[in-house]
């Protein structure tokens, strides 16, 4: 077995403090984010490498407001159905720019794989003409399904970030954890509970 510079690291000793701060993004306790403690992947040091930016969480936490937006009203080309769950998701370029958005539109169109993830990825590899998007970051309102966290990861995507918790379906910590097994190569890095609170309201409020 092949074995990669981080696993022998304590889990948390090479964690950045953020990662177990529980007053900021939350990292399930014993699921580190092994992309992180394997490599120095973006966002590392980020604080360090670029002093002047917002900082990473704020920028998860704006992007996952846009990403909550998606979610209630859809691409501006589509009425939601009012029986689709809202489930919002935005892809962002290296760069920080939108490059596609999605909602889940699984009645509205009969497909049961138009989940927010799948259309947002769609959309943005048909935007840049390929399928890999390296160094993007997939920003959704729900912990992804399967389908999602596996779509994810055969698209590279570089860094997924989500809000609400999924503990019945969810495959990016609750149930499985996909995007993070260390049998598999392409491992993202996750900030999960981004605007938790308010991406769970949405949902309550939905199915109340
Ligand atoms: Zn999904």
């Amino acid at each position: 077995m092949r074995s990669e510079p981080g696993d022998s690291l304590t889990p948390g000793a090479a964690e950045p403090a953020d990662a177990t701060d529980p007053a900021l993004e939350t990292v399930r306790p014993g699921q580190p984010t092994p992309g992180r403690a394997a490599r120095a992947g973006p966002g590392a040091d980020e604080a360090l490498a670029d002093p002047g930016a917002v900082g990473r969480r704020q920028r998860h936490e704006l992007w996952m407001r846009r990403a909550l937006e998606v979610a209630v009203t859809g691409p501006d080309d589509a009425t939601p159905d009012a029986d689709d769950v809202p489930v919002g998701a935005v892809l962002y370029g290296p760069d920080g720019a939108e490059l596609a958005i999605g909602r889940n539109e699984r009645e509205l169109t009969g497909d049961p794989t138009a989940h927010a993830e799948v259309l947002a990825l769609r959309r943005a590899a048909h935007r840049l003409g390929r399928w890999r998007l390296d160094d993007c970051t997939l920003v959704v309102t729900l912990e992804p399904c399967t389908m999602c966290a596996g779509a994810i990861a055969l698209a590279r995507v570089s860094t997924v970030v989500f809000g609400a918790w999924e503990p019945k379906t969810g495959a990016v910590g609750s149930l499985w954890d996909v995007l993070r097994d260390r049998r598999v190569t392409h491992r993202p890095e996750v900030y999960g509970g981004v605007l938790e609170h308010e991406s769970a309201a949405l949902l309550r409020a939905f199915f109340r």
